[in-house]
C-alpha cells in the first residue's frame, strides 16, 4: 500500500481537529510564531515540508507527534502532553539542523522563511499541474508580453544579431559604455540632474538590481517602507536582505495614491528607505507631481533613501506624462529603476538598469557596497546590453500601443468596462502598465480567503489570476488581472469570470 504523505497526514489531522489553514496561522501567531498564508498552503498542497521548528509548532497545534506528522512513524496520540512553547523557543538553529540531518532531509535556508513571491506561487503550481494533466489554462497572472503576440521591435533583434559576436566576453561590471551612455541620456530626458555614466548600473532585469540594492543596504531589522499593494519582489527582497518590510497603504478611493498619513505613522528610527512604484503594479496608478512632492517631503524630513521603480514609465495612457520622482528631488539620494522588459516587450532578454542621483557623497559607503555586489556578479547579460542604445533612441514603438487604437489601450478599455459590468466587482481605471486590480464584494461572495478564490476560479474556469494577498494586500477583497491578451481572449475570460461570480459563494 502507498504510504501517506506529510500533506495527507496534515490535511487529515486538520479535518479531524476542524482546523483550517487560517486557524493554523492564527494559533501559531498567538503562540508567537508567524506563519505565512502561502507557507501553510504549500505544506497542505504537498509542495514542501516544514523545517523542524515549524513542524513542532504545527504538531503542537494539531496535538500529534512531530515524528508522525513528518514521516508517519508514530501513531496519533490524543493524550500527548504538549511541551510549553517557551521550551522550544530555546532550541537553537544548530540543534534543528542536527535533527534535520538525522531525518535526512535537505532544508532550505531559514533566510527564506518569510519570503513570499506568489506571482509564481502555489496557485501557479496548481495551474501547472492542471496543464500537465491536459487542461488549457488562460494565464492572466504575469506581465510577460511575448506569449500574447507582443513582439520586440525588428531593429532590436537585427542589431543584437549583428553585435552577438562581440558580446562573448564579460562587460565591465556596471555594463557596456554604449548602454550606460544611452541610459544616462535617458536620465537627462527625464530631467534627473547630475547623473554621470558612473551612476548607471545595468542588471539582468530590474529584478536583479532590486535584490542587489537592498542586499547592499540593509542590516538585520532595518525597515523599508513598501507600498501595499506592491510588486511583491520588493517585499521579498527586503526580507531576504534581513530587513523588515513595513507596508503603507495605497488608497483605492484616491486613484490608488499612497496614503501619506499612513506612511508618516509607520516611520521609526530604523526606517531607511521609501519604495515608490510609479507607475504602479498592480494598481496601474500614475502619481502626479503633487503626490510625488508629498513623498519627497516625507523622505526629506526623515532622511530616507527613495527607491523608485519606474519600469512602466513608457507604458502610460490617456496622454499623461510620467515624472521621475528623482527629477523633483535633486538633493535627496534616489535610486531609479527601469528597463526594457515592458516598454520593448523583451522581458526574456533580461535587461534593466538603476540610476543613482542626488546626494551621492552621503551615500559613498553604500555605493561601495553596491559596486562590490556588482563586481561579484561579473556583469549583466551582454547581448541584451548591446541593444539598449538602439532601444532608447529613435522611434518608440510602445507609443503605438498606448494610444486609442493601440492594443494596450484598447485592451485596458475593454477589461475595465467588462469588470465593472460584473455585479459585485468594481475597479479603478489603470493609467499605465498592463494590470488592473479589481475589488470583490466580499459580503456578496462571502470571501474570506482570496487565495482560495483564485484557486476556485482556476479549477472551475481554468483562468489564472493572482489574489490580492500575493501583492501584500491585507484584505481578501482584491485580485489582479493582466490585460495583455487580445480582446477576443479577454472577452471570453471576462464572460467566464462573470459566469463564475454569478453563483460563487465561498
Ligand atoms: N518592477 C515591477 C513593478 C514589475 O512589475 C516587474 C515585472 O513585472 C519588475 C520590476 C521586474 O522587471 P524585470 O523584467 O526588469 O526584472
Amino acid at each position: 500500500m502507498r504510504e501517506q504523505t506529510f500533506a495527507e497526514r496534515l490535511n487529515e489531522t486538520m479535518t479531524a481537529r476542524s482546523l483550517k489553514q487560517a486557524d493554523l496561522i492564527r494559533i501559531a501567531g498567538e503562540r508567537g510564531t508567524k506563519l505565512g498564508k502561502s507557507q501553510v498552503s504549500q505544506y497542505a498542497n504537498g509542495k514542501t515540508v516544514p523545517r523542524s521548528d515549524v513542524l513542532r509548532i504545527l504538531s503542537d497545534i494539531l496535538e500529534v507527534r512531530a515524528e508522525w506528522l513528518i514521516d508517519g512513524t508514530e501513531p496519533v496520540s490524543e493524550e500527548r502532553e504538549i511541551e510549553p512553547p517557551l521550551h522550544r523557543e530555546k532550541e537553537g538553529h544548530a540543534e534543528n539542523r542536527e535533527k534535520d540531518g538525522a531525518m535526512g532531509a535537505i532544508r532550505k535556508s531559514t533566510k527564506l522563511d518569510n519570503v513570499l513571491y506568489d506571482v509564481r506561487g502555489p496557485v501557479v503550481e496548481e495551474a501547472e499541474r492542471m496543464e500537465q494533466a491536459g487542461a488549457t489554462i488562460l494565464k492572466l497572472n504575469i506581465g510577460n508580453p511575448a506569449p500574447f503576440d507582443f513582439r520586440a521591435p525588428d531593429e532590436m533583434i537585427y542589431d543584437m544579431g549583428r553585435q552577438l559576436a562581440d558580446c562573448e566576453g564579460y562587460s565591465s561590471a556596471k555594463g557596456l559604455f554604449s548602454a550606460r551612455k544611452a541610459i544616462m541620456q535617458y536620465a537627462q530626458l527625464k530631467h534627473i540632474e547630475g547623473v554621470t555614466i558612473e551612476d548607471v548600473y545595468t542588471g539582468n532585469g530590474v529584478s536583479e538590481l532590486i535584490n542587489l540594492s537592498l542586499l547592499a543596504l540593509l542590516d538585520n531589522g532595518d525597515e523599508v517602507l513598501v507600498p501595499s499593494p506592491d510588486y511583491p519582489l520588493w517585499t521579498a527582497c527586503v526580507t531576504l536582505a534581513g530587513g523588515t518590510p513595513v507596508h503603507y497603504v495605497s488608497d483605492e478611493q484616491a486613484e490608488w495614491y499612497p496614503d501619506m498619513d499612513d506612511i508618516r505613522k509607520k516611520i521609526t528610527s530604523r526606517t531607511k528607505a521609501l519604495v515608490v512604484i510609479n507607475p504602479n503594479n498592480p494598481t496601474g496608478s500614475l502619481y502626479p507631481p503633487a503626490v510625488l512632492q508629498e513623498l519627497i517631503d516625507i523622505a526629506r524630513e526623515h532622511d530616507l533613501i527613495i527607491f523608485s521603480d519606474e519600469i512602466y514609465d513608457r507604458v502610460v495612457m490617456d496622454g499623461l506624462e510620467h515624472v521621475s520622482i528623482a527629477s523633483m528631488a535633486p538633493d535627496l539620494f534616489c535610486v531609479t529603476f527601469s528597463g526594457l522588459s515592458k516598454s520593448h516587450m523583451v522581458a526574456g532578454y533580461r535587461i534593466g538598469w538603476m540610476i543613482l542621483s542626488g546626494n551621492k557623497a552621503k551615500a559613498h559607503d553604500y555605493i561601495l557596497g553596491i559596486n562590490m555586489l556588482c563586481n561579484m556578479r561579473m556583469c549583466s547579460n551582454v547581448p541584451a546590453q548591446s541593444i539598449v542604445q538602439t532601444a532608447l533612441g529613435g522611434h518608440q514603438s510602445v507609443q503605438g500601443y498606448v494610444v486609442p487604437g493601440g492594443r494596450v489601450y484598447e485592451q485596458r478599455e475593454f477589461v475595465y468596462k467588462a469588470l465593472n459590468d460584473i455585479p459585485g466587482v468594481t475597479a479603478v481605471k489603470p493609467k499605465a502598465g498592463f494590470y488592473i486590480f479589481p475589488k470583490l464584494d466580499v459580503k456578496k461572495f462571502n470571501i474570506t480567503d482570496d487565495e482560495q478564490f483564485a484557486l476556485d476560479l482556476l479549477h472551475e474556469k481554468k483562468i489564472l489570476v493572482v489574489h490580492g494577498g500575493g501583492f501584500n494586500w491585507k484584505k481578501p477583497d482584491h485580485f489582479r488581472v493582466v490585460f495583455l491578451p487580445r480582446i477576443e481572449v479577454l472577452g471570453e475570460a471576462m464572460e467566464s469570470l462573470a459566469d463564475f461570480l454569478a453563483h460563487y459563494r465561498q
